[in-house]
């Protein structure tokens, strides 16, 4: 395949439909449908994968190269003439809401439309909540299952945000004769921490009879439960309420007299709902746009005024959601390239309906070489650096060392990924672990100032004056990867 002269100074890939701008944001068309609701920030998030994987250490300056805006990078360190760093831009500091199953396991492998939905829902809460929590060490029911340790001690989880207990009867053997009648949730008050309304874990259970009615029936059952499962329960049944909460609740007069919802409200107190025999139910709000009553239309997210509850009660709730797209993004560079792989999910919030995408982009920049490689060198020379990419399944980072070896008489030679590894999110913590495969290699041949492999998976360029550095785009559907490589000689 002859290289088209445009790639050589700047080649860019997309997954999806063609289009985009090097280093813009994404058109959503371009991207891939979400529907395992997929939080690439449980991956991309913490750098721990990528600085431990290359070792890096010390500092580095941000490159200059035309096409590249480095301006919102942030240096991790260098390695062998190779400086990396990221980027993060979006709604990557609200809380994180995360999700564990009661059966171990078990959420792990409903099908990618529940765990969507319900990964949907809490974005649909946490996207608007801007406190910043630390890690916390769970000591309740969730440890419990993660076992004992060697001297019988219970191994703590870490949690990074608020973990949720989830359930389900839903082709669940577990309650196979015994089919649940409703759903219901509510936050755990022994891990409410912090001087404010801080929920660290809770629970929910969504009826199988919720997740099969229709899918806006399902959404709004899993944004009010979560809703629950973050504060929203001003009746709770096991122990005393937080005062967070307890401040607010008129029992005599069967309001809530928070002032931020009683704003939301028109200057009214909002009731609490009724029950059938008239009685307040202390678990609901009964203002019928609310998310937390059970008197309105179905929505697949939280009203202003469940917000504005959730302000009553400690949490920092942004204005509204966010419009920008949830962005990670890795480059490296050496003096005359560089090479940057970008995950980003947008997702859109309306009363009906949640769509979520994730766009996965891979660029080069750089100073192309200015003579011909052919004729230029002689034997056989190898570039040596690294691969930064995306799996196109999990959507999580794939990091590699990349070997470029070109005869400069046969002008042909191979691209190798070596030592691939991932990451993936264990115990809140985006840990290094193998890929599908150790290595992915590609015979290339040279044209012009570049060079591809026969299918187009793999299309780069030489970069400085005399051919010092290589770098390119690896593109590969059947391996479902997709990402940006560089090295120098
Ligand atoms: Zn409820």
């Amino acid at each position: 395949m002859k290289v088209p002269a445009a790639f050589l100074s700047f080649v860019l890939a997309l997954y999806g439909c063609g289009g985009g701008g090097g280093g813009g944001f994404l058109p959503v068309p371009a991207a891939v449908v979400n529907t395992a609701g997929v939080d690439i920030r449980d991956t991309w998030k913490s750098t721990d994968p990528i600085a431990t994987y290359f070792g890096l250490s010390g500092g580095g300056n941000l490159p200059q190269f035309e096409g590249l805006d480095a301006s919102g990078y942030s240096v991790l360190g260098s390695k062998n003439g190779i400086t990396y760093a990221r980027r993060m831009s979006g709604p990557t500091d609200t809380i994180d809401i995360d999700f564990t199953g009661d059966s171990e396991g078990y959420f792990d492998s409903l099908p990618d439309f529940v765990r969507g939905t319900i990964e949907r829902a809490g974005k649909a809460w946490s996207h608007r909540l801007k406190d910043v929590l630390g890690p916390y060490q769970s000591t309740d029911g969730v440890v419990i299952r993660k076992g004992l340790d060697e001297n019988g001690q219970q191994i703590p989880r870490l949690v990074d945000g608020i973990l949720l207990d989830f359930e389900t009867d839903y082709r669940n053997p577990k309650f196979k004769d015994n089919p649940w009648r409703g759903s219901r949730g509510t936050y755990r008050y022994g891990q409410t921490v912090g001087e404010d309304f801080t929920v660290r874990t809770g629970w929910f259970e969504v009826a199988a009879r919720s997740i099969t009615r229709e899918p806006l029936w399902f959404a709004d059952i899993a944004a009010h439960e979560i809703g629950h499962a973050i504060g929203h329960d001003m009746g709770h049944e096991y122990s005393p309420l937080p005062e967070t909460i307890a401040r607010y609740v008129d029992v005599e007069r069967g309001v809530w007299t928070g002032p931020a919802l009683t704003a939301a409200n028109g200057g009214r107190n909002v009731p609490f709902q009724k029950e059938r025999n008239g009685e307040p139910d202390l678990g609901h709000l009964g203002s019928c746009p609310m998310s937390m009553s059970y008197c309105g239309r179905l929505m697949a997210i939280p009203h202003e005024m469940d917000f504005a509850y959730m302000k009553d009660i400690g949490y920092t709730v942004a204005d509204e959601y966010p419009s920008e797209p949830e962005l990670y993004s890795y480059g490296a560079w050496a003096k005359h390239s560089a090479w940057v792989v970008t995950a980003a999910r947008h997702m859109s919030f309306t009363t009906t309906r949640i769509t979520d995408h994730i766009a996965v982009e891979a660029d080069v920049y750089g100073n192309p070489a200015v003579t011909d490689f052919a004729g230029a060198h002689t034997g056989t020379l190898t570039w040596r650096g690294s691969l930064l990419a995306t799996d196109m399944e999990k959507f999580a980072p794939v990091f590699g060392e990349a070997e470029i070896v070109l005869s400069t008489e046969a002008l042909e030679g191979a691209v190798r990924f070596l030592n691939l590894r991932t990451a993936v999110d264990v115990e809140a913590r985006a840990r290094l672990t193998g890929w599908r495969k150790s290595g992915l290699a590609y015979d290339v041949t040279v044209e012009e100032n570049g060079f591809t492999d026969s299918d187009g998976k793999v299309v780069g360029g030489f970069y400085g004056p005399s051919h010092e550095e290589a770098a390119g785009v690896l593109d590969d559907r059947a391996e479902k990867i997709l990402g940006a490589f560089g090295g120098r000689r």
